[in-house]
């Protein structure tokens, strides 16, 4: 069974004049979800999570940041933590220009990210913290996938 994955933070094209797969799509525009507001304690650990999740889809070009940022690696992969799928810049959007999430995303990211609080607790270096949570996010995935199969459908989110 192939699993479908939720995709999340894929935005419109700002620079082409006519955004046909925007508009397709029905893709937002990033610069509409400014909300300095949004999570602002934990807005730097749910960068974390979107940053150390599993690579599962690499492209050819680079993505851009759409609110016009240059001399930023906003990356050319998407991740998957086994529940949603995104682009590797969206840690940027949410870190640098404060984008709020959509709310089930959220939700989901702050489940897990209790998970991911105790593994960060016991490092006691950066590499060794990051290399932690990049495990951490591989066993979230598989987790998560166990979890599903257990349950024998796949949820409609
Ligand atoms: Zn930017």
């Amino acid at each position: 069974m192939k699993r479908e994955l939720i995709k999340v933070g894929f935005w419109k094209d700002t620079k082409s004049f006519l955004d046909l797969s925007g508009m397709l799509q029905n893709l937002q525009d990033p610069r509409e979800l400014v909300d300095h507001d949004w999570m602002k304690e934990k807005r730097e650990r749910i960068a974390q999570y979107l940053d150390v999740a599993e690579h599962v889809n690499a492209w050819m070009g680079s993505s851009y940041c759409r609110f016009g940022c240059t001399g930023v690696d906003m990356g050319a992969a998407d991740l998957s933590d086994g529940t949603y799928l995104w682009p590797e810049g969206l840690s940027h959007y949410v870190r640098v220009h404060h984008v709020r999430l959509p709310k089930r995303f959220t939700r989901h990211i702050l489940d897990n990210l209790s998970i991911l609080k105790k593994v960060s607790a016991t490092a006691s270096s950066e590499p060794q913290r990051e290399a932690l949570l990049a495990d951490a996010a591989k066993k979230l995935g598989e987790w998560v996938d166990a979890k599903r199969k257990s349950k024998g459908q796949v949820n409609a989110r």
